[in-house]
């Protein structure tokens, strides 16, 4: 029996979930059309409003429906110190700490040089402006604990340093290896706090 042709249509877009391989796909096609056909239509909803309505924050670049991620735009948070992060996700991830009260800058990736992505790739210029804006007091590096968020912690922060910028690295409390987003509120604000002077 050949599969019907929008229903395979659904199991090859199914694909661009994380972690969905061909298999889980067509289960999870299958179990949506035969069980949670109203979950399933919220579901495409949502997506279609989510894409077409977040984008990045001029300033920082994390998620946001405005200009200015409500972040950026509070006039409560720190401007004094900017904490550096790879994903939206590690954004919130320290947001959810509720320890830090300052700002942030996104980089949207890591340094990965066997994939071609490098520090004009990342956009580092931006980050450099930013925090050489003459209000930055301290660049707090949140990547992660990986070879490629070290390396980029690295980079980063040599190229502040050379500018005169203090520089601080969150501890390391989190497991080698480990990723921020997986990191519990505890160890993460813990590993925030004792974060250490570079250089
Ligand atoms: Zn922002």
């Amino acid at each position: 029996m050949k599969t019907p042709s929008t229903l395979q249509g659904l199991i090859d877009a199914l694909r661009v979930l994380p972690g969905v391989g061909p298999k889980s796909a067509q289960r999870i096609a299958y179990q949506l059309l035969e069980h949670e056909r109203d979950g399933a239509l919220r579901l495409a909803r949502a997506l279609e409003t989510a894409v077409q309505q977040v984008r990045h924050c001029e300033q920082c670049n994390t998620f946001t429906e405005q200009t200015l991620c409500e972040v950026c735009a509070s006039p409560r948070r720190d401007a004094a110190l900017l904490c550096v992060v790879e994903t939206p996700a590690d954004q919130l991830r320290m947001e959810q700490t509720q320890t830090y009260s300052g700002l942030y800058y996104v980089l949207l990736g890591r340094l990965s040089p066997l994939d071609g992505i490098g520090p004009r790739e990342l956009h580092l210029d931006r980050l450099m402006k930013r925090a050489a804006n003459g209000v930055v007091q301290e660049v707090i590096l949140a990547t992660n604990f990986t070879a490629e968020g070290e390396a980029t912690a690295h980079y980063v922060s040599e190229s502040l340093r050379a500018r005169g910028l203090r520089v601080s690295r969150i501890a390391r409390g989190l497991p080698v290896g480990g990723e921020l987003e997986f990191v519990d509120s505890g160890t993460l604000a813990q590993a925030f706090i004792e974060r250490r002077q570079v250089g």
